[in-house]
């Protein structure tokens, strides 16, 4: 290379700018960071308020501690902080920030204010900067404590602005991040309030469960489970959903270290393994989950936005988070003997796996039975089920599995003859042998049957309505895609804060997975970006023909077996489900002669 390269020390505005693209990704970074230095401030009372996404309109406003006009002008700049003066300090640091560049980033990416008072004086200081340059500063009236007002964020970084997605979805990020906080700090009241509307105000009585429940909602809050367990000066504690609210996603979930709210995943996976242990069930409990430790035992400085922490063991830790979740869904299964019941998981189907010997087979063959019972029920009970109903089941299963064809059903080209590993239908057709997957196939019917529906999709009138309770993030996708929902065929309104009512939900769908498909689809919609129409009703359709299909597992009697066999080959497409897996593998008479190498 000929040419010389010429090195410059870039000037304050710009090096904030770069320093901004790490520590402001987004209108919810800027909340964030805001909120934190008012929490660092000692703050009783924050009040956050948004205007479209964030993007137009951020203001955080405390009643802490406050500033003196000569640290208002300071806090601007680069590396200005009143929380470290040495790098040793890091090692002990209680507070939320200490690296000093969040105010400076903010103010130079948006039109940025700041009014701060501290107690002892008269006056507020009032400090603006417009893309990074102090354009003024003034004595003002102001309350004691700190506002900042954020606009425009992003105005001078058009590549930024690039990168934003939808208000819908910037406001669920703020959401999210503000119900963190919120959870991290039950001692300070925060409001949150988005376009004029108040989305929660927390009661700053430094009480979790009732901090839980003025975010969520009461029925959420009223079905937690509380943990708390201690080894070794490391302390577990929080709350915990039973597993019969399981969410689609972990945006419920909360963690903590010495009330610093953190990204980790490997407390996630230690949940999910102490949950999973117990019930064999997908979905995400919520958790609001504290650690509390010596601060020598983690290294927050590890993150421009501090979200993550390295401990200086992660296995122990892992461990006594499995260990404190264990216990907790243990303690509150111990008076009875069966986990469902006390869960009050919504039981369906339980299922039993019995050995009997059955009047029509052979004596040394045995035949597999199943039970399919629409309540929880005790191990007791169900051992007198299974004596009680072991001969009609039996017959009824081995009569109808061994069935000859009917009279009146030889119209039927397809002649069922069982059900394998209650999973596959084994079948006789006119050309070989037919194996079809049970789920796939109901998936095939159901999707094709409200995909195919004129208009909206037939519904059925709940009796009784059901009542969902969201969050805010979650409202806002629902609100967002109300039309969406609608053509499906689910009638949902708004009767409190956090509380939606059903009304109506598809004909072909379970009442029982109904509250499941419609946060299946909620999950979807926050994944999908800006997908065409189509996309999304595909999507949406394959979740509830997924969820409301009959499943490997589920017992089938001769008459279920053919009707599905004939909804199945009236689709269009019986070969494939809507995720394009194979429903059906057939076997003709020169694929049987060739595996016999019959040639
Ligand atoms: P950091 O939080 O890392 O110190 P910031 O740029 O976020 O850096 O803030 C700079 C300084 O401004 C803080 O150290 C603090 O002294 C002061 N400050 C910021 N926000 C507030 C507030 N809401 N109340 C009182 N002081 C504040
Ligand atoms: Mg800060």
């Amino acid at each position: 290379m000929s040419e010389k390269l010429t090195i410059h020390v870039l000037d304050e505005n710009t090096s904030n700018k770069i320093a901004a693209g790490e520590v402001v990704e987004r209108p919810a970074s800027v909340v964030k960071e805001l909120v934190e230095n008012s929490i660092d401030a000692h703050s009783s009372k924050i009040e956050v308020e948004i205007c479209d996404g964030g993007v137009k309109f951020i203001r955080v406003s405390d009643d802490g501690i406050g500033m003196a006009t000569v640290d208002a002008k300071l806090a601007i700049l680069r590396h200005a902080t009143s929380k470290i003066q040495f790098v040793d300090d890091l090692a002990q640091i209680s507070s939320l920030g200490f690296r000093g560049e969040a105010l400076p980033s903010i103010a130079s990416v948006s039109r940025f204010s700041l009014t701060t008072r501290l107690h002892k004086e008269p006056f507020a200081t009032l400090v603006e900067v417009q893309g990074g340059k102090i354009t003024e500063t003034r004595e003002s009236g102001g309350n004691v404590g700190t506002t900042i007002t954020v606009s425009d964020l992003f105005y001078n970084t058009p590549a930024r602005q690039k990168f934003l997605k939808t208000n819908a979805t910037e406001n669920g990020y703020i959401s999210t991040i503000l119900t963190k906080l919120a959870l991290s700090h039950p001692e300070i009241s925060l409001r949150f309030i988005n376009n004029n509307k108040l989305v929660f105000s927390t009661p700053g009585t430094n009480d979790l469960a009732n901090t839980i429940a003025s975010i969520y909602g009461h029925k959420t809050a009223s079905e937690l489970l509380s943990v708390s367990y201690v080894d070794n000066g490391i302390e577990i504690s929080g709350f915990l959903s039973k597993p019969s609210i399981l969410k689609s996603s972990r945006n419920w979930q909360t963690f903590m270290v010495n009330s610093r709210v953190i990204q980790s995943r490997f407390i996630a996976k230690a949940i999910d393994s102490a949950y999973h242990s117990l019930l064999p069930k997908t979905g995400y409990p919520l958790a609001v989950i504290n650690i509390t430790l010596p601060q020598d035992y983690i290294d927050v400085n590890v993150h421009p936005q501090k979200s993550e922490v390295k401990f200086s063991n992660e296995q122990i830790i892992y461990r006594l988070v499995y260990k404190a979740i264990s216990k907790a869904l243990k303690e509150a299964t111990q008076d009875h003997q069966n986990i469902a019941a006390n869960l009050e998981i919504p039981v369906k189907k339980l299922h039993i796996n019995t050995t009997f010997n059955s009047p029509r087979v052979s004596q040394e063959q045995q035949q597999t039975v199943s039970l399919w019972r629409d309540e929880p029920i005790s191990f007791g009970t169900v051992q007198k089920i299974i004596q009680e109903e072991n001969s009609i089941v039996c017959y009824d299963t081995v009569a109808d599995g061994m069935a000859l064809p009917d009279e009146n059903e030889q119209q039927l080209s397809f002649q069922p003859l069982g059900q394998i590993e209650d999973c596959y239908i084994v079948a006789r057709g006119e050309d070989g042998l037919y194996i079809i997957d049970q789920h796939a196939a109901h998936e095939r019917i159901l999707y094709d049957r409200m995909y195919n529906a004129a208009g909206r999709i037939p519904v059925q009138q709940l009796l009784t309505p059901l009542f969902m309770e969201f969050d805010s993030t979650e409202l806002n996708i629902v609100e967002a895609n109300a039309e969406v929902f609608h053509s499906l065929g689910f009638t949902l309104d708004l009767v409190g804060p956090n509380t939606m009512r059903l009304l109506e939900v598809p004909s072909d769908i379970p009442i029982s997975e109904v509250e499941a498909i419609i946060r299946e689809i909620l999950t979807t919609l926050s994944n999908m970006q800006s997908p065409a129409p189509g996309e999304l009703r595909h999507a949406c359709l394959q979740t509830a023909a997924c969820r409301a299909a009959i499943k490997a597992g589920d017992t089938l009697n001769m008459r279920q077996i053919k009707a599905l066999l004939e909804d199945l080959f009236s689709t269009e497409l019986p070969y494939n489900c809507p995720h394009g897996r194979p429903a059906i593998i057939k076997f003709g008479a020169k694929d049987l002669a060739k595996m016999f190498k019959r040639t």
